[in-house]
């Protein structure tokens, strides 16, 4: 594991949590930023993502401590609604959480990765990327916008030593999902659409992401990496 911050956007609780929990583990120094904080690894930093002043801070905060060489962009918002009621602000809302602060932040940490010599952001994608779904055309659109961040960013920024890769969970038991997931029959109806026959859970993401920091392989780059039981090979 390379010396130096990763900051683990949402690292206060579900999967980005357990990203900060097995990045810890691996032996990185890990910075979370969340709203309401709490974090149980790592530092514990508090703003909203979406606010470009706080995050600078808090980047330039832990830079004079130790160069920051990872970042992942894990905060995020799920709301399904029919698209007859959306109004356009909840869609704007919605690519802002999930897409617009990907650039935000991505942008934010760039110097500082340079500054490191390199470095690698993780975006937390969805497989709706993909998977066509009722009800969930903003959160779809904005999580196959994060996939296509990835690759643009990949390209514009391979050349100072900056990877990102995209990776898309699937059904992931957290708070997000908390109420879908409650019905027994929700349940059953997934584990028959799911080949690994369960929802998963947020240390098997944790466990993933913090493989590819710990495997620092530099030609790795731009790719989606989905975490979902096999379900999306259904598309
Ligand atoms: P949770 O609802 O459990 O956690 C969401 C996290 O995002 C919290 O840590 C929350 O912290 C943080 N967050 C939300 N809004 C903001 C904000 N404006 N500023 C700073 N932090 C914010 O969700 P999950 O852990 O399930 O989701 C994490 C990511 O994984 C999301 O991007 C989600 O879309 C994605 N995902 C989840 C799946 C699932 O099945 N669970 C499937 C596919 C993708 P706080 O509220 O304190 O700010």
């Amino acid at each position: 594991m390379r010396e130096g911050w990763i900051v683990v956007t949402g690292g206060n609780r579900g999967i980005g949590a357990a990203i900060a929990r097995d990045l810890e583990g691996r032996g990185a120094r890990v910075a979370s930023i969340s709203r309401s904080g709490g974090a149980s690894a790592g530092r514990d930093l508090t703003c909203d993502v979406l606010d470009e002043a706080a995050l600078a801070a808090h980047f330039a905060e832990l830079a004079a401590e130790a160069p920051i060489v990872g970042l992942v962009n894990n905060a995020g918002r799920h709301q399904s609604q029919p698209s007859t009621t959306l109004s356009l602000g909840d869609f704007q809302s919605l690519m802002e959480l999930n897409a617009g602060s990907v650039l935000l932040a991505s942008r934010l940490v760039h110097p500082h990765l340079l500054r490191a010599g390199g470095g690698l952001i993780v975006n937390i994608g969805s497989f709706f990327d993909k998977l066509g779904t009722g009800e969930n055309v903003a959160y779809s659109a904005a999580k196959a916008a994060v996939g296509a961040m990835t690759r643009c960013l990949a390209v514009e920024w391979a050349h100072d030593g900056i990877r990102l890769l995209n990776v898309a969970p699937g059904y992931i038991e957290t708070d997000l999902n908390r109420d879908f997931l409650a019905s027994e029959r929700t349940r059953a109806w997934l584990a028959r659409r799911i080949p690994v026959g369960r929802v998963g859970q947020a240390e098997e993401v944790g466990r993933l992401v913090g493989a590819v920091f710990d495997a620092d392989v530099a030609f790795f780059t731009g790719a989606t990496l989905y975490v979902d039981g096999g379900q999306g090979m259904n598309h």
